[in-house]
């Protein structure tokens, strides 16, 4: 079931177009995408396509472009959202952000707005992990500015289902708890502890879609943090946030570590992509070590290995693009 296919015009200093689609939480949404002269993103295989874009359960974002492919950008768009498991009459909304610049230039600096709501008391280390997260996203151009602080009342230990990362309700209910926040921001919610249900695994943070859509209290927007683990290591936590606001702002893991059919890289044209046969070990997953020499020191490597801080020319700039920052 298709919502019906709508233009939109872009004017010619347009930078980005920041796509969100809603309907009911047990609806798969995906999106679909076409310039006048090609298809973008295909709503049947949305993560296969020119300009790639993640599936959604009860939400869909994406954003144009994500690859260094989707440029330049043409007059108009068509776009549709799509219910690929249909499961409710619900009918599916969609908005669209579309950002503009000066002459459509990529500006070479951009303000990232953020607001920290604390669901219990600040980690110990947090103001450490702030300073890393700046230094690294600085070096893009991209400058985070001391963020709002705001206590907020949430729960404290965050169960992400392991089948459905984002799409996990607990992380929905949190990221909603983005309302709170001051508009313009986006929200990073620090919690006790983020983990995976039925396991111990802990894990330091989760950002709710690629991209955060630019409107708060929706159950994609914003970043969610563990404040245990950010405080046993705030510099390689915030190095975690860092690699968390990247998705945010519409990157994608340079190498993804489970090989498919091969190795999965992202769709900008300068990062270094880790090649299916660096695989050494043969357990059919790309590893930090195996990656080393390749894109293992980029920020948005899968592993998010400790030091991994750099981002490519064509990384910064694609982040500079996002609705996100200005
Ligand atoms: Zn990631």
């Amino acid at each position: 079931m298709a919502a019906g296919e709508e233009t939109i015009a872009l004017p010619a200093d347009t930078l980005s177009v920041t796509l969100l689609a809603t309907a009911a939480p047990a609806d798969v949404l995906s999106l679909g995408v076409r310039d006048p002269g090609r298809v973008l993103v295909d709503p049947t295989a949305p993560e296969g396509s020119l300009n790639r874009v993640l599936r959604g359960q009860g939400l869909v974002t994406g954003v144009i472009p994500s690859s260094t492919a989707a440029l330049p950008l043409a007059s108009s768009l068509a776009i549709t959202a799509v219910k690929l498991a249909s499961a409710s009459s619900e009918p599916v909304t969609v908005s669209a952000w579309v950002k503009r610049a000066e002459a459509g230039r990529v500006p070479a600096v951009q303000e990232l707005p953020l607001a920290v709501l604390f669901v219990g008391p600040p980690p110990p280390g947090f103001d450490v992990a702030l300073g890393e997260l700046g230094r690294i996203w600085r070096a893009a151009g991209i400058e985070v500015r001391e963020p709002v602080r705001l206590p907020v009342d949430g729960p404290t230990r965050v169960a992400v289902d392991p089948a459905l990362g984002s799409d996990s309700p607990a992380v929905g209910a949190v990221l909603r708890l983005s309302e709170q926040a001051p508009p313009g921001t986006l929200a990073l919610v620090v919690v006790q502890d983020l983990g995976l249900a039925g396991g111990e695994l802990g894990l330091w943070a989760l950002a709710g879609g690629i991209p955060v859509p630019p409107r708060a209290g929706t159950a994609r927007s914003g970043v969610v943090v563990g404040a245990r683990l950010l405080a046993r290591d705030p510099i390689w936590g915030g190095q975690i946030i860092a690699h968390e606001i990247g998705h945010a702002l519409g990157l994608y893991h340079t190498t993804e570590g489970p090989l498919v059919n091969g190795a999965l890289h992202d769709q900008i044209d300068d990062t270094a992509d880790c090649p299916a046969a660096a695989d050494r070990d043969g357990d059919a997953t790309l590893s930090a070590s195996e990656c080393d020499g390749h894109d293992a020191a980029n920020l948005m490597f899968w592993g998010t290995p400790r030091g991994a801080t750099r981002l490519t020319v064509g990384q910064a700039a694609m982040a500079r693009r996002s609705a996100l920052v200005r």
